[in-house]
């Protein structure tokens, strides 16, 4: 990383002052909110820079020789640049602006597809996976006549490696898998299940939605081909992320969308496209929320990535003893590799009647499916209950969280 980050001390009074909505009430208690998996919340760092950009140099990226033109073109680079350096890009070119995970994620199924997958060939992802990146995969395969297969989870929420290395043939085109199940918390080996694949010389996509948010990411170590993200769950704005992608693959693949900025020459016998990443980022950009995000990383980095692992993990360990403590809970996903969120259930109670209790107590986590129903249909449930935490929670927080969780039992058991 080349930008040098003085970090600050830990101080969690003054971090949570940063975050102007966590000082709200609801449901005339103070906000508890635990659903940061969802989304995260908007420092007012982040805030700021957003409102500055609209009412000091608000203006359309790359066209311009005019100064605000290039003021807002130099600050959307730039985020460019610092989205590069924070996942140690070799070149800022190989970060491509989508709206987040999802559209990365179509973006590439569409476009590698079209320059790599034909009938017959296999592509991989695991059983663990959000729908986002299992439903663009379906898609490229109707639309080539290829073959989906997936990754067994075992039942502590552990994916099964051994299986995995048996998927392989000399038809898999590539492997695409979470770095970290928003689901189940389980943080998947993806250093190791790259080196496999890699072995069959096939390319890894890594939904990173919940990966990059968490700790510092190396795409060159890790050696993964694509690695998609999601701004807003990592402090930034809604509608912006996007990926990284291996430049050698992005410079065979056809653009995903035709318009403004991807293009070189347009006659109407023929166009020729621009060079990566602009051939990825068909018309006007969201400039703002790039800039936000960028925000968001400085942010991030001000408080520094073993900061915010520490007080995450501590999080979940305490959260973790409070609920096996409680009894009559059951924790889906127990592997020893997770990130700071738990999904479980209070038995005998409905996981949507449980989440409408809690939030009386102004306390939010998330119920349902957590967009993964292929693996809700593996551990035979229809939902979970969902507690995610970021740096900014608290201990007494979880403490409500408990409190509210036996109000449940009383009512219902
Ligand atoms: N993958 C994972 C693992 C996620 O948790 C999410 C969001 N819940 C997504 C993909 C989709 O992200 P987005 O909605 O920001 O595109």
């Amino acid at each position: 990383m080349s930008t040098l980050v003085v970090n600050k001390p830990f101080d969690i009074t003054a971090i949570r002052r940063d975050f102007p909505i966590l000082s709200i009430e609801v449901n005339g208690k103070p906000l508890v909110y635990f659903d940061n998996a969802a989304t995260t919340q908007k420092p007012q760092q982040v805030i700021d820079a957003l409102v500055d950009y609209y009412t000091t140099y608000n203006s359309n990226v790359h066209r311009g020789v005019h100064h605000l033109s290039q003021v807002a073109t130099d600050a959307y680079e730039g985020a460019r640049l610092k989205i590069a350096q924070l996942m140690n890009a070799p070149s800022a070119s190989e970060i491509i602006f989508t709206r987040g995970t999802t559209e990365s994620i179509n973006l590439i199924a569409f476009s590698f597809g079209e320059a790599f997958v034909n009938e017959g060939d296999e592509i991989i992802i695991s059983a663990i996976e959000h729908h986002s990146n299992i439903v663009p995969w379906q898609l490229l395969c109707q639309r080539k006549k290829a073959v989906l297969k997936v990754i067994p989870v075992l039942d502590n929420g552990v994916l099964d490696l051994e299986a995995y290395s048996k998927l392989f043939s000399k038809k898999t085109k590539l492997v695409a898998v979470a770095h970290i199940s928003n689901a189940l918390g389980t943080i998947n080996p993806i250093a190791n299940m790259i080196h496999t694949a890699h072995e069959h010389k096939v390319p890894v996509l890594i939904d990173g939605a919940q990966g990059l948010p968490h700790g510092s990411v190396d795409v060159q170590a890790l050696g993964c081909d694509f690695y998609c993200f999601s701004g807003h769950k990592m402090y930034g704005p809604t509608g912006i992320g996007g990926f990284y992608g291996r430049l050698e693959l992005l410079d065979q693949m056809p653009p995903y969308q035709g318009g403004g900025e991807m293009i070189k020459d347009v006659s109407f016998a023929r166009t020729t496209f621009n060079d990566v990443p602009y051939k990825f980022e068909a018309g006007t950009p969201n400039i703002a929320d790039a800039i936000g995000l960028a925000a968001a990383v400085d942010y991030l980095e001000g408080i520094g990535w073993e900061a915010i692992e520490k007080q995450e993990h501590a999080l979940l360990l305490y959260a973790t003893e409070q609920l096996i403590k409680e009894g009559g809970i059951t924790i889906i996903g127990t592997a020893p590799d997770k990130a700071s969120l738990i999904s479980f259930l209070i038995d005998g109670v409905h996981p949507l009647d449980a989440g409408t209790i809690i939030d009386h107590f102004g306390i939010a986590i998330r119920t349902g499916n957590h967009c993964a129903q292929p693996l809700m249909d593996r551990f035979c449930i229809t939902g979970t209950m969902r507690a995610s935490f970021s740096f900014y929670n608290t201990f007494e927080e979880i403490d409500s969280m408990m409190t509210a969780i036996r109000k449940v039992k009383q009512m219902f058991l």
